[in-house]
């Protein structure tokens, strides 16, 4: 679950992070009023689940509150990355005398959090990173012992800080791995870091990815959730338990388990086809869940057939059918669906599919070339 800007920065700031002085606005009059009270030029800036706001337009300096409220019309009008933007920050403008990098997230190679900071921050960070890939520094972060100031100071040299910035520097490193562990969160990165004309270092802009299986323990953080940021088949998905990733292939999965699930998106690759999404029912899936998941997956329409693989465990295959069976007999305008069902109680399945005349392919590998051949219409 991503946070927005402004909520990303609020966290920040209580965990000691400077931010600049700002709020955020649902309507432009209400922006107006915010800089009014800044009364000084204000950044007014989209909030929307996507990077790259800067570049599409939808960050914008005012000199007055008028303008303000101006700009805030246009940009409260605008879709950028295909999101509408329902909201927007209203920021003190803050005179920038270098755009710094400063972020931690995992390193799946290392198994460990990592620091990252580079002196040429911004929004050109991904061509840095892609051109100049020395100009970014990253350490890895030992869990027990967190951030130490020793190892800030390495990171400060690498990116060539004047040591006047050290100490700042490695307060903010230190809020941030703060709000790394206590938020549980897979990314958290102030990008820009700034240090301003006068000489403060400020987080001008903040997200922050929280782990969705951790947040359990963060009820709070859940009221954060913007659904109008979210596809709503996922939304739909998570309302009935199921895990759903919409994905841009047209092959469309049904599986059960994680792995498995994994494992049927490899092979349809593996084929030479694309998987339209990720889909796991869980184990010991009723025939509702199935069925649910089912229309969640034929309402995709780039979704050209669909591969069913289920190794009932826990899960019964005879349910599994009798959820398929559901939908099917009452879709109408269907694609074509390739079956595959083993495990506990999959001989009942194959004849409750079969009085619908519903074919069944045994192997895994033969259902996913199967299912692809159709997707391609052949
Ligand atoms: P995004 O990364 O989505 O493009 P940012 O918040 O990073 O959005 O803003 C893009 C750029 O706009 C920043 O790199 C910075 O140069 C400028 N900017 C953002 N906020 C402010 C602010 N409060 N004052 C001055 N400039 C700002
Ligand atoms: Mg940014």
């Amino acid at each position: 679950m991503r946070l927005h800007e402004y909520q990303s920065k609020q966290i920040f700031s209580k965990f000691g992070i400077p931010i600049p002085r700002g709020r955020v606005a649902n309507n432009a009059s209400n922006a107006r009023q915010i800089a009014e009270e800044l009364m000084t030029k204000v950044v007014v800036k989209a909030q929307v689940l996507s990077g790259g706001r800067g570049k599409a337009g939808g960050i914008l300096l005012a000199e007055s509150p008028e303008m303000a409220e101006t700009l805030a019309t246009k940009i409260l009008s605008m879709t950028i990355n295909q999101l509408p933007v329902h909201k927007v920050l209203v920021d003190e403008a803050v005179d920038i005398e270098q755009e710094l990098y400063l972020g931690i997230t995992i390193d799946r190679e290392l198994c460990l959090p990592v620091i990252i900071a580079s002196a040429q921050g911004g929004v050109e960070i991904e061509d840095t990173a892609q051109k100049t890939p020395e100009k970014i520094a990253k350490m890895p972060i030992p869990i027990l012992l967190g951030v130490k100031e020793y190892q800030i100071r390495n990171l400060s040299l690498a990116i060539d800080l004047p040591k006047k910035y050290w100490r700042p520097f490695f307060l903010i490193s230190q809020g941030l791995w703060q709000v790394f562990r206590q938020t549980d969160v897979v990314l958290a990165e102030i990008n820009p870091l700034v240090i301003t004309e006068k000489g403060d270092l400020l987080a001008l802009d903040g997200k922050i990815e929280l782990d969705d299986n951790a947040l359990f323990r963060h009820e709070e953080l859940l009221e954060l959730r913007d659904l109008d940021m979210e596809d709503e088949v996922e939304i739909e998905a998570r309302k009935v338990g199921i895990s759903y990733i919409r994905l841009n292939g047209n092959v469309g999965c049904m599986v059960n388990g994680a792995g498995l699930a994994m494992a049927t998106m490899d092979v349809i690759k593996h084929f030479g086809g694309e998987p339209a999404n990720f889909l796991d029912i869980g184990g010991g899936a009723s025939a509702e869940k199935v069925a649910a998941a089912l229309r969640l997956i034929l309402s995709d329409p780039k979704v050209k057939s669909v591969l069913v693989n289920i190794f009932g465990g826990i899960t019964r295959c005879d349910e599994v059918a009798r959820g398929m069976v559901q939908i099917l007999t009452k879709v109408s305008n269907r694609v074509p669906i390739v079956i595959r069902l083993e495990g506990n109680h999959a001989r009942e399945a194959q004849e409750i599919l079969m009085q619908q005349h519903i074919q069944t392919v045994v192997s895994f590998t033969e259902a996913a070339k199967e299912a692809i051949k159709l997707a391609r219409g052949e």
